[in-house]
């Protein structure tokens, strides 16, 4: 293979076919006008999904969530904290999704049994409700959500939709989950693109460097033009961007650098360092401690268990903690 792509830093070099488990690249596709990053979870999304043993359909929302919210997370600074909640009147009314900047995930999903059993295959499980993104910034940064409809379109639309609304970034989001088969039977895997596209990026860097490159001369100082050519390169990114196919980005043996080369080999693709994203929740011993004396003592007293003793089990990671009642009253 002598397929070639540019790192950010540093002299352009062979694609890597080195597996991407757990991990999201970072990405722009310059000539473009174009950013993105590729996700791909491997043991991370079936530690989550295998613990909660979730019914299949549960199971593959749950993945496309996780995904999607890597992908929206991924870009937070060191202590940011951003999450995916979906509330909806379908067979799953509540989905939440944790990432903990720079690399922890978490999830759950609440969901009535017989709703699902009626459900047909392949139809929305959130039904009507709203999707919200909570996004907080850490300690110096400010706090903000934002909310989009959801009305069965699924949360690969209803991301675009929330991005075309509340942040005017054209955005696309492809979204994808499976079982592959192991030696240990199956397990889960989700994968996700997003590309972006942010003129303003390259506007900023045509100020700079004034080589005109390769392209038309007068181009640059007609203005009109230029609106032109920037949207026939979104319209080019988002073409090439729906040409992957859902199993290319689940594939465990093509690696992100090489779907991204398939994809985007011809405008040429700029590659980031890889970030590693694993299955890990925010919950502590201290943290639930802390819960538990915001009540007040009665409302403790009803939540003791037969064995006197407060039972509380973590709806992410079901971590079980039980905590003496007596340790409340001091
Ligand atoms: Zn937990």
């Amino acid at each position: 293979m002598t397929d070639r792509l540019q790192p950010a830093r540093g002299a352009s070099r062979l694609v890597s076919d080195q597996g991407a488990d757990d991990s999201v690249l970072p990405f722009s596709v310059e000539p473009l006008d174009v950013r993105g990053r590729v996700v791909r979870l491997g043991a991370s999304v079936d530690h989550i999904l295998a613990r909660h043993a979730y019914p299949a359909p549960v199971a593959q929302l749950v993945g496309e969530a996780l995904a999607l919210t890597v992908l929206l997370g991924s870009s937070l600074k060191i202590d940011g904290r951003f999450q995916l909640q979906a509330r909806g009147d379908g067979a799953v009314d509540m989905l939440v999704v944790d990432f903990d900047a720079p690399d922890r995930l978490r999830a759950f999903a609440r969901y009535d049994l017989a709703k699902l059993s009626g459900a047909t295959e392949g139809r929305d499980l959130l039904g009507s409700g709203h999707l919200a993104f909570t996004v907080d910034q850490g300690h110096d940064g400010s706090r903000y959500q934002g909310i989009v409809a959801l009305e069965g379109q699924g949360l690969q639309q209803a991301a675009d939709q929330y991005f075309r609304k509340s942040e005017q970034i054209p955005t696309r989001v492809r979204l994808a989950v499976a079982q592959s088969v192991t030696a240990r039977g199956f397990s889960w895997r989700a994968g996700g693109l997003m590309v972006q596209f942010l003129p303003s990026v390259s506007e900023a860097r045509r100020l700079i460097d004034l080589h005109p490159g390769d392209a038309p001369a007068g181009l640059q100082f007609d203005a009109a033009a230029e609106d032109d050519a920037e949207d026939d390169a979104w319209l080019e990114a988002k073409a090439l961007a729906a040409t992957i196919e859902d199993h290319e980005l689940v594939d465990p043996t093509l690696s992100s650098e090489r779907l991204l080369y398939r994809l985007f080999h011809e405008p040429g693709v700029k590659v980031f360092e890889p970030k590693p994203v694993r299955d890990a929740c925010r919950c502590s011993d201290e943290g639930v401690r802390a819960m538990l004396r915001g009540f007040s003592s009665s409302e403790r007293g009803e939540m003791v268990g037969d064995d006197g003793m407060i039972g509380v089990t973590c709806e992410f990671c079901s971590t079980f903690r039980a905590f003496d009642p007596k340790d409340f009253e001091a």
